[in-house]
């Protein structure tokens, strides 16, 4: 009886440990066009910025980033970037670097091959616009990646980025509950996912104010997303 008990608990902390950790949804983490995070003994650490620009909230984020000295990676919307273009000017002109979210963020589960495909060329037209170089990192909306999504990455030239630490901050999660969760399980080569867009009332903002001199204090570096693959062993 007690071997049962504690084998069912064994099981359901096992349960609770994964969805903590809420990976993306991927079936393909063997796929060498895929990531995660980068697998290095460094304190080094991406942080990613979804679903801008935005007008008022990317530059916030970019105030701080500025402060602190940081750079990040911004996953832009092609769409977001044609209604503010100021937005994504600066985003670019602060040194961050920039990578395709596709054009209108659709639930890409629903679309064709050749929609995604679409969806992700009118976006990198926009991207090689403001930048002049063509992007090299795509996130598919959701994160989700299926053996199709990533053959018309790879066949496109992008890497697919997903991440380890989702903080949920699309969700309208609180401050303190960002900021510990992050705490708790952030590893050298993570990357990081926040939005500098959010259609609720979020709390990026806060939790970065947080979180970046928490990180800065135990000795994290923040780069890109292809600073930080550039170490993967
Ligand atoms: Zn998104």
């Amino acid at each position: 009886m007690n071997s049962r008990r504690s084998k069912l608990l064994r099981i359901l902390s096992f349960l609770l440990a994964l969805t903590l950790f809420s990976f993306p949804i991927c079936a393909l983490e063997s796929v060498k066009n895929v990531y995660h995070c980068s697998h290095t003994d460094e304190k080094v650490i991406a942080l990613t910025f979804d679903d801008g620009p935005h007008p008022r909230y990317t530059k916030e984020i970019l105030e701080l980033l500025d402060m602190h000295g940081i750079r990040a990676t911004f996953f832009m919307i092609g769409e977001n970037i044609s209604n503010y273009p100021e937005s994504a000017k600066m985003v670019f002109e602060a040194g961050h670097e920039i990578g395709n979210h596709t054009d209108t963020h659709p639930c890409i589960r629903h679309v064709s091959s050749h929609g995604i495909a679409e969806e992700m060329r009118t976006a990198e037209k926009k991207i090689i616009e403001l930048t002049g170089e063509k992007p090299r990192l795509f996130r598919p909306p959701e994160g989700l990646c299926s053996h199709e999504i990533c053959q018309i990455a790879e066949e496109m030239d992008y890497s697919v980025i997903l991440w380890t630490v989702d903080t949920r901050d699309w969700a309208g999660t609180p401050t303190d509950v960002i900021t510990k969760g992050v705490m708790k399980r952030v590893r050298g080569g993570d990357i990081l996912l926040f939005h500098d867009y959010v259609s609720r009332r979020g709390h990026t903002l806060d939790a970065l104010r947080k979180i970046i001199p928490a990180l800065q204090k135990e000795g994290y570096t923040f780069l890109t997303v292809s600073e930080l693959l550039a170490l993967e062993k």
